[in-house]
């Protein structure tokens, strides 16, 4: 049986970009990836500071996914 208390309040999953808990978010090889932060990795210029952090963040995240 469902418990009703844990049904209204799902597990925050710490988004693996910008390291804050939220609810929702796409989850990538086990990792979770929150809207905001998605929406600006499709929005981030190649030319900008920020796209390459992104870059990397997301190469950690295939790279922890490969050695599992
Ligand atoms: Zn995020």
């Amino acid at each position: 049986m469902m418990n009703p208390v844990e049904s209204m309040q799902p597990p925050l999953a710490e988004c693996i970009i910008c390291h804050k808990p939220k609810l929702y978010g796409i989850h990538i090889c086990g990792q979770m990836i929150c809207l905001d932060c998605e929406r600006a990795i499709v929005h981030a210029d190649v030319e900008d500071e920020a796209y390459a952090y992104y870059v990397e963040e997301m190469k950690r995240i295939w790279l922890s996914a490969l050695s599992l």
